[in-house]
């Protein structure tokens, strides 16, 4: 009792603590050039409430998304089996909807239907604006009627969710959620900010800004051809969809994830020609293991007979049933993933220099979080897989880090 007390008041001073940290780094790179300020009273004020083209914006986005959702061309796929044995049914046409999105913002932007810095313009508004729908639609979700995985406790159920697949139809609001909205966002978000840096910067875009968009676009854009991958991850497969899910994907990654080019905007200084190759090579390397991790792992796992690197595959056939790679990057340490994603995230912000700690932000976030996630899929593994796990660790001894971690 007294523990869950203590878990329900840490859940629920942490929505409104993370909710004010999106602020504040907003703040901080519009107001103060990036400078992690001590918050004052003006700074609080600062926080704007929404606007007409903001609730549009945003309205027309979800809506825009929703349609592409259900109308898009795109093969049908089984997820993973439910609890009961049964499949849900997911139409992947994220591809098809990230290309029509990009396309026609573009196109909207040549024929000066928009103004091409719009959602840099508007910003702090969509902040609030998306703020207030996830808080709202969260409650809705707590309030819905198929309450499957109800705790009883408001905090937890809020935050965590009650309903693991909740559907509208064939509409899956999960799925819908943990992408399109959110990571498309990111990328037209950086567009715009692309675009203030060059209005600002006498029709000049530097080459820090390309890269970081160039970057991020690729992340994305590799995301959505590979989208399939989705159905397997812990979040489709375990998680409900609460204010965690909601707000992560509505608020934090757009408006956190587009720090680095916000920066970028006041921030006009160039690279030398070796310090762009560098980065260059950071972020390919980083992609290279980060999807070849990913890749031999999903192909593995639907053919274990294909080879990986030239060669027949070595693994480990557990007793559960399942059978763990030790070939290519899983033969090298337990999460080669997880590095190649966190090169590509320190590739993301070294072009901002080191004026200043902010643009590191999201680096940090991102190490913290996959170093958490590394410890509680590993206990998740050990549970599942007992004996056969310690068998795999002895044998790919490194977690993360080859020879370091
Ligand atoms: P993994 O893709 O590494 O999946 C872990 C699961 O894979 C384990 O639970 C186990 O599941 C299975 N597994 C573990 N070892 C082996 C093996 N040797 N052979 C076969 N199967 C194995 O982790 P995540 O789902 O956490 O991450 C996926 C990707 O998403 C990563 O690249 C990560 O960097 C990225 N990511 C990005 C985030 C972002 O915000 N940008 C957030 C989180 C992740 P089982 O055996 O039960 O199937």
């Amino acid at each position: 009792m007294k523990r869950h007390l203590g878990h329900d008041l840490l859940t629920l001073a942490g929505m409104p603590a993370l909710t004010l940290l999106v602020y504040y780094l907003w703040v901080c790179v519009e107001f103060h050039q990036g400078r992690l300020v001590l918050p004052s009273a003006d700074d609080l004020a600062r926080i704007p409430a929404p606007t007409l083209e903001s609730v549009s914006i945003f309205a027309f986005w979800l809506v825009f998304q929703a349609l592409l959702q259900i109308f898009a061309p795109g093969k049908w796929q089984e997820g993973q089996p439910l609890a009961d044995g049964t499949r849900l049914r997911y139409r992947m046409n994220g591809w098809t909807s990230f290309c029509v999105s990009i396309g026609l913002f573009y196109l909207a932007v040549v024929l000066q239907w928009i103004p091409r810095s719009l959602l840099y313009e508007h910003f702090g508004a969509l902040l609030t604006t998306a703020n207030l729908f996830a808080y709202a639609f969260s409650l809705l979700l707590y309030l819905s009627e198929r309450k499957e995985r109800r705790t009883g406790r408001f905090s937890c159920d809020y935050f965590l969710g009650v309903t693991l697949n909740p559907r509208l139809g064939n509409f899956d609001w999960k799925f819908f959620l943990e992408s399109r909205p959110g990571l498309i966002g990111w990328v037209l978000i950086n567009f715009s900010l692309a675009a203030e840096q060059q209005i600002r910067n006498d029709g000049v875009l530097t080459t820090p800004m390309c890269l970081v968009f160039a970057f991020q676009f690729l992340y994305v854009a590799d995301y959505f051809w590979h989208e399939e991958a989705i159905l397997t991850t812990w979040d489709i497969r375990h998680e409900n969809l609460g204010w965690m899910l909601v707000w992560g994907n509505l608020v934090w990654v757009p408006f956190t994830f587009t720090l680095q080019a916000y920066y970028l905007v006041s921030h006009t200084h160039e690279l030398p020609w070796w310090g762009t190759a560098g980065l260059v090579g950071l972020n390919l390397l980083g992609y290279v293991i980060f999807r070849g991790a990913n890749w031999q792992k999903h192909q593995f796992r639907k053919n274990p007979e294909a080879p990986i690197w030239g060669r027949k595959p070595k693994f480990i056939r557990t007793q559960h049933g399942s059978l763990l790679l030790t070939s290519g990057w899983w033969g090298i340490a337990r999460h080669m993933n997880y590095l190649g994603d966190l090169l590509m995230g320190l590739a993301w912000c070294l072009p901002c220099l080191f004026e200043r700690p902010l643009p590191y932000f999201y680096f940090v976030y991102f190490l913290t979080l996959l170093l958490l996630r590394q410890r509680r899929d590993h206990e998740a593994c050990r549970e599942k897989y007992g004996q056969d796990w310690d068998a795999y660790c002895g044998k790919v001894r490194w977690r993360i880090v080859p020879y370091v971690y």
